[in-house]
């Protein structure tokens, strides 16, 4: 019979990898909760209407990257493509937005059908941080300073920070009319899909990843000669705030974004080491969303972090994981030892909460089960033959040290493990 895999683009994280991801997952709930921000999990799917409305009809992802279905009641409905959509709206539809300057943060799987590659998923995982209620350039500082704070906390370095502000819906109105002149002007040289967005969206001829479109591209025009008094002294106020905390960034006019509802503020965290995809981080100000799916009209900032590339940075740099190692094995063979082993890892695990101890007592010889105790990397193995049980003894072999085997009494294990495991 045919083996069944799994659906391309959608990984499996293996037990070697998940330390990996602990790792980032509890640095970064750590950290999130020391600026005061609080976990939200709104479901992975919702109406489909949530996601045009929000993300852009005429943007990659509504037009070909999402999984959407009928259910059966023939509802449309979509697992997300990203999530801050679904957090704004639990925040209107449950009323969080009354206490301006909430800060919510959510962690899990995203749905998007792109061509799989390294670093491009159809199944992948972010942390979406938002604050909402802020309009300050304050919001933006912060964020950036806690995503600066949590690459120190992992140990990964070398990301740099690239922003832009693209200003009000005003001015991306008027951006809108001059990039549509310009590309007009070069229409032979657009591919179709630019040649379709020139008249339903031109800002995301932006995004095209055509490398025959890009020279094209690089001599657009900016959004940056739009700005207005307002835009510009709001963005400078962010970079002045910046440079006071010592952040290192780049102004890059060419960064827009893939999704629609960003006003303002964007930015990107960016590694060299990850090949073509090397945006770890993403994020920017969408002041109009809010109203936009219906709710009281609220400024709000927000930025996602891609799991899948954290973590492969995180291994291109060697950063030291803590190992996912227990600390004793406890090998027990013959009828009687086996019978009495989860008998005495159970008085164990009482007595000494914090161990972590694999017991093994099923088939097989000792020589096999004290090979799997030396691959499971423990610190000592419990050893418990039919003389052992009958005599109410174990014997503790230290694993790294190669010394010679001690014998001890089964109610002195506890005392017996604590001083060798813990001590040192
Ligand atoms: P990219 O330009 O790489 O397509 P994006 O601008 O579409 O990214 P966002 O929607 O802003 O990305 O999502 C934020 C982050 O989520 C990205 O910076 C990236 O780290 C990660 N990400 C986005 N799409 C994928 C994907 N298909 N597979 C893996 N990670 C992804
Ligand atoms: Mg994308």
């Amino acid at each position: 019979m045919n083996t069944i895999q799994a659906i391309r683009g959608m990984n499996d994280v293996l037990p070697g990898d998940v330390s990996a991801w602990q790792h980032v997952e509890r640095h970064a709930r750590t950290l999130l909760g020391t600026y005061g921000y609080e976990e939200i999990r709104p479901p992975m799917v919702e109406r489909t209407e949530l996601f045009r409305r929000s993300i852009g009809e005429v943007t990659d992802i509504v037009e070909k990257e999402m999984y959407t279905f009928d259910d059966r009641n023939g509802e449309s409905l979509t697992l997300r493509p990203e999530c801050t959509a679904s957090v704004v709206r639990a925040a209107i539809e449950h009323g969080l937005l009354r206490t301006p300057g909430r800060r919510v943060w959510t962690m899990g799987p995203m749905f998007r059908y792109e061509r799989p590659q390294k670093g491009r998923y159809r199944q992948f995982h972010q942390i979406d941080v938002e604050l909402l209620g802020v309009a300050e350039p304050s919001a933006e500082a912060e964020l950036i300073l806690m995503t600066r704070r949590l690459w120190k906390a992992l140990g990964v370095s070398g990301l740099a920070l690239e922003l832009n502000s693209l200003g009000s819906r005003d001015i991306q109105a008027r951006y809108r009319t001059r990039l549509a002149e310009y590309f007009s002007a070069h229409a032979p040289a657009l591919d179709e899909d630019s040649l379709r967005r020139l008249e339903t969206n031109p800002l995301r001829i932006l995004d095209s990843k055509n490398p025959s479109m890009q020279t094209l591209i690089e001599e657009a025009p900016r959004i940056v000669d739009e700005h207005d008094g307002d835009a510009r002294a709001h963005f400078d106020r962010l970079l002045a705030t910046l440079d006071e905390a010592g952040v290192e960034y780049r102004v890059n006019p060419r960064i827009v974004r893939g999704l629609d509802y960003y006003t303002g503020t964007v930015f990107e965290w960016t590694t060299g080491e990850l090949g073509a995809q090397g945006a770890v981080c993403g994020g920017g100000r969408y002041d109009n969303l809010v109203a936009e799916i219906g709710g009281p009209a609220s400024p709000a900032i927000g930025f996602a972090i891609g799991l899948e590339r954290l973590v492969a940075l995180l291994k291109a740099q060697s950063v030291e994981l803590p190992a996912a190692r227990p600390h004793a094995y406890l090998a027990a063979a013959g009828a009687r030892a086996s019978i009495l082993a989860h008998a005495v890892a159970e008085r164990l695990r009482d007595a000494v909460p914090e161990l972590c101890l694999v017991v093994d007592a099923g088939h097989g010889s000792f020589k096999a089960k004290l090979r799997r105790a030396d691959r499971s990397g423990a610190r000592i193995a419990l050893v418990l033959g039919e003389e052992e049980a009958g005599s109410g003894r174990i014997a503790v072999k230290d694993l790294r040290a190669r010394g010679p085997q001690s014998v001890v009494s089964i109610d002195e294990l506890a005392d017996h493990v604590t001083r060798n495991v813990f001590a040192g």
